[in-house]
């Protein structure tokens, strides 16, 4: 779409050709619903609904970053001289859903050519429009979201016929197709993946220098809406005096800036690094930006290469980068929408128990959980190995219901959009996909978070202890989680070495484990409770 000249002067009664609907993630005018805009004839429509921020338990910070962004993206289309259509939450004390609310709009105005807008990013919001398509007499017509680099029919093309469908193989086929960090057929570098440099730790001393990343002021906007957020969702967790992210694309592009220059040399080397009292080390922070289209993925990963072929940043780390956007996160989202909506549904290792309250407190003797936890609600954010292997290891090896742990993975981090949330929780994190996404269950000792963090040298427990007094709760609950699902891993080759291990523990021994692990969840519900 061309910027117009000036601001054409149309008011809000004039008629409406085409009225484009922008959903709160969907904040860019680079989205096919714009191409043919016209902003003489066509109209955009926004609005914020209660609803979306109470149907999970959303984070403060959650709700203030898309309201914040709705609203400068409000902002942004006026000063084009768009005519937009945006009711604001204040004024909108209805619990209707957005659908309603759109409908409630065109009975009101007269649209003379289409609803246009972009596939919502989840299954539920799509099925709504698609429902309510039915019952308006204006077209409405949903377009693929333009702004992924692999469409929906792209990885079902890939997907077809594929027994399992792993990650590594989809990501070479997109370096090729796409030539990022390609040299003519071959991987930049030589190699198409440099995992295996990308799992130091920081060692006894720690981080050197840790540069902090570019937070951002909050301007009029942001602090109107945090002052809403804080009346109105009051019971809701988090804190939002450290809410400083990105919420207009300027804002973006310099927090994308800022991690080409502080970040993306290291980032390879310490991607699943963890240290106390360092929530963002190098990490580009960018995702809640790209799930809201503030930044595209092609933007993000063109600035990444060019600092590669410009020698300022190593191979490892820019193909570590690289893997998780043009990788990990095409894929997920393919994997979201080809097996929705039952996907959803799933629960492969039949887990049933309940998310400890802990979850939502941070108060807990663990000091692993209580370090991600903190941070997760201090500032909405963890990095993945903290949501992978620290919240989400100790959901699967308690054995909760993986909706519970899908509902607040989705409430808790401000970048949660389903697509990309549920895969990565219920099929990454809790094996509850039956191995669509891993090939088997990322559980590990207390041992691996020693390893990756100085987190236990702050605690009271022994990650490589699992009887007694000091036994590290991680590590009683990974023996007894083999012990409970023995028969099931039993046929999953890459199981073996684990398995046998556990075989090798003599039957009082494996007893002994049952027992200290009952006593464990007995005071860790004890803790959580009090
Ligand atoms: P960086 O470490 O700097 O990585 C760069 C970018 O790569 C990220 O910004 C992100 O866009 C992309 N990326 C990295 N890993 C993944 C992945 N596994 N899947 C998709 N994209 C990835 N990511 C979300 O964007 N939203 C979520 O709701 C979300 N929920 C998650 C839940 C669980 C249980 C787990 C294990 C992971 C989840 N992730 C989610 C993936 C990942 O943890 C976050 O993308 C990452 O931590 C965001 O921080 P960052 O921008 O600093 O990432
Ligand atoms: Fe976590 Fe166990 Fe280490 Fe404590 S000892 S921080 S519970 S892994």
């Amino acid at each position: 779409m061309k910027k117009p000249a000036r601001s054409p002067k149309i008011s809000d009664t004039s008629g409406i050709r085409n009225l484009v609907v922008v959903l709160g993630d969907q904040l860019s005018c680079e989205l096919e619903t714009f191409r043919s805009f016209d902003p003489k004839q066509d109209a955009v429509w926004m609005a914020e609904s209660v609803i979306e921020a109470e149907y999970v338990w959303s984070h403060k910070q959650r709700i203030a970053l898309f309201l914040s962004a709705m609203r400068h993206f409000r902002k942004e289309l006026e000063s084009r001289g768009i005519r937009v259509f945006y009711t604001e939450l204040e004024k909108n004390q209805d619990p209707k859903g957005l659908d309603e609310l759109l409908e409630h709009f065109l009975k009101s105005k007269n649209v003379t050519g289409s609803v246009l807008m972009t596939e919502p990013g989840e299954w539920r919001l799509k099925k709504a429009f698609k429902d309510l398509a039915t019952n308006i007499t204006t077209p409405l017509k949903m377009l693929e979201d333009s702004s992924f680099l692999c469409s929906r029919d792209d990885f079902e093309n890939w997907a077809e016929g594929r027994k399992q469908l792993r990650m590594e193989y989809f990501y070479r086929e997109m370096r090729k197709r796409t030539g990022i960090l390609m040299d003519g057929d071959t991987p930049a570098g030589g190699e198409w993946n440099y995992d295996s440099s990308n799992r130091a730790s920081f060692g006894k001393r720690g981080p050197e220098t840790v540069p902090p990343p570019v937070r951002f002021r909050s301007d009029s906007i942001t602090r109107e809406v945090i002052e809403l957020v804080e009346h109105r969702f009051a019971d809701h967790p988090g804190r939002l005096d450290t809410f400083a992210w990105p919420v207009a694309s300027q804002d973006a592009k310099c927090a994308l800036e800022d991690f080409l220059k502080k970040g993306l040399a290291d980032f390879g080397k310490y991607q699943d690094a963890m240290w106390t009292g360092e929530p963002f080390l190098n990490h580009s922070l960018l995702s809640p930006s790209l799930n809201l289209k503030l930044l595209s993925p092609r933007e993000v990963i063109e600035a990444v290469e060019k600092e590669y072929r410009e020698g300022r940043a190593p191979i490892e780390s820019v193909e570590g980068f690289i893997r998780q956007v043009i990788g990990w996160r095409e894929y997920v989202r393919g994997v979201y929408w080809r097996y929705m909506p039952d996907y959803a549904d799933r629960n492969a290792m039949g887990a049933s128990e309940a998310l400890p309250d802990f979850y939502w407190t941070g108060q807990t003797s663990l000091n692993c959980l209580r370090q991600a936890l903190d941070q997760t609600l201090e500032y909405g954010y963890a990095h993945h190995i903290q949501r992978l292997m620290v919240t989400g290891l100790f959901a699967l090896l308690w054995g909760v219901d993986p909706k519970e742990v899908h509902r607040w993975y989705l409430s808790i981090y401000v970048d949660a959009v389903e697509w990309v949330e549920l895969p990565n929780t219920l099929g990454m994190s809790q094996y509850a996909d039956g191995g669509v996404m891993a090939s088997k269950p990322y559980v590990s000792t207390g041992k691996y978070i020693n390893r990756m963090s100085n987190y236990c040298k702050g605690c009271r427990f022994r990650p490589d202890v699992r009887t007694g007094e000091d036994a590290c709760p991680i590590t009683v609950l990974y023996w007894d989680y083999l012990d409970r699902h023995e028969k099931a891993l039993a046929g999953n080759q890459r199981m073996g070495l684990q398995l046998r291990n556990l075989k090798r523990m003599g039957a009082e021994e494996r007893s002994g484990l049952r027992a200290r692990a009952q006593k464990t969840r007995q005071w860790i519900l004890k803790e959580s409770n009090n």
